[in-house]
């Protein structure tokens, strides 16, 4: 990687190159510095935004990363780079709405066909990949945190001479190491754990060197460049991640076995409960859903939550709510229970979390 997380003069905080060009005295200045690779255009290469894909690269064990200015960025520079009309994707579901309204969308019009197979079904996924030139994957799964088995959807993959792309939002480079078993690329919306403050829209694809460079035109191309300042405050995110990781998961098991215990809570979906929670993940984080009894019982609940907020997105130190009725097309496509919630445990006092969720399930 370049020494771009180098300290100038020590400084304790990285510096910002908050510059969208680098100018040079002399024509030759110019062309040694596009020679050696040297940034020269921010759209190109940025020194802080390469320190925040380097942290990434060394957090995932890749050999280099590419960040972009949002999760659907990396995403659709990933589908841009190795996909052609006439090719065909297999992606697992639940996969994240945004990914999906892609997939079946945009991509479509542009002649590419997606197969749809649900994560935990290793067999579909399988038999699935024959003639398939990408296979994306998403582990957790969105909204019901199943587990893809990574290892036999991998080597069918190489077999088949697709790549493999896995978001793996959830685990956030620390639970699990997609690459360790096999996946070729490794995708995070960075808006959510490596942010971890809810201020900061940005996307990052990590992988070995020669499909890294795949992504270069869709980099360069498509403008979904992440800027200096983002790339900054991710940085500064990355420092905290596993500190705050730990107390999430601290506060979403606290809250999953409160959860589990409530005559009220009909299921919990917690992806450490999966059977193959032991072989690729060291642990949780702060997601979880649960099931109550209808809609209407879960606007109830939301409505009556004090700390917890209603919103998309998660990651950040705020714990939120999200009836998944509220995104109507996502749960008639995958006929979620009408009263699902999604819960983001975030990093306020745990007893304050139990205390608001057990006020809001209290029978009026
Ligand atoms: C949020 C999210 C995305 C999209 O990321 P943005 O940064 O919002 O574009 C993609 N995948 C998963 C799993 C997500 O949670």
């Amino acid at each position: 990687m370049d020494a771009f997380e180098e300290p100038i003069f020590g400084e304790a905080a990285p510096a910002i190159f908050q510059t969208s060009l680098f100018a040079f005295d002399t024509a030759e200045a110019f062309e040694q510095a596009v020679r050696e690779g040297a940034p020269y255009y921010t759209r190109g290469k940025n020194p802080t935004v390469r320190a925040f894909e380097a942290a990434v690269a060394r957090l995932e064990g890749a050999e280099d990363a590419r960040a972009f200015s949002s999760g659907m960025g990396a995403i659709a520079a990933v589908l841009f780079a190795f996909l052609l009309p006439g090719d065909r994707v297999v992606a697992t579901a639940p996969i994240y709405a945004g990914t999906k309204s892609l997939l079946s969308g945009l991509l479509q019009e542009f002649g590419v066909a997606t197969t749809f197979v649900p994560a935990g079904d290793t067999a579909a996924i399988l038999e699935a990949i024959p003639g398939a030139r990408l296979v994306l994957l998403e582990s957790p799964a969105s909204y019901t945190f199943e587990l893809v088995d990574l290892e036999p959807v991998a080597e069918a993959a190489r077999a088949a001479g697709a790549v493999t792309a896995i978001d793996a939002t959830y685990t956030a480079g620390v639970l699990a190491h997609p690459l360790a078993h096999g996946i070729d690329l490794v995708i995070h919306s960075a808006s959510k754990y490596f942010s971890g403050h809810s201020d900061v829209v940005a996307g990052v694809v990590a992988g070995p060197k020669a499909l890294i460079e795949r992504l270069k035109e869709p980099y360069m191309l498509l403008g979904a460049k992440l800027a200096p300042f983002e790339a900054w405050l991710l940085v500064r995110g990355l420092r905290t991640l596993e500190l705050r990781l730990a107390r999430h998961r601290a506060n979403a098991e606290a809250a999953a076995r409160f959860l589990k215990a409530h005559p009220r809570v009909r299921r919990v979906f917690d992806a450490t409960d999966h059977p193959l929670a032991e072989k690729y993940l060291t642990g949780g984080a702060s997601m979880l859903s649960l099931e109550l009894e209808s809609e209407a019982a879960a606007r109830r609940f939301v409505n009556r939550l004090r700390l917890f907020k209603v919103g998309v997105s998660w990651g950040g130190f705020e714990s939120l709510a999200l009836p998944l009725a509220l995104q109507p097309r996502i749960a008639r496509a995958y006929r979620f229970p009408p009263g699902m919630v999604r819960l983001h445990l975030g990093l306020e006092p745990t007893e304050a979390i139990l205390a608001d969720l057990e006020q809001a399930l209290a029978e009026s």
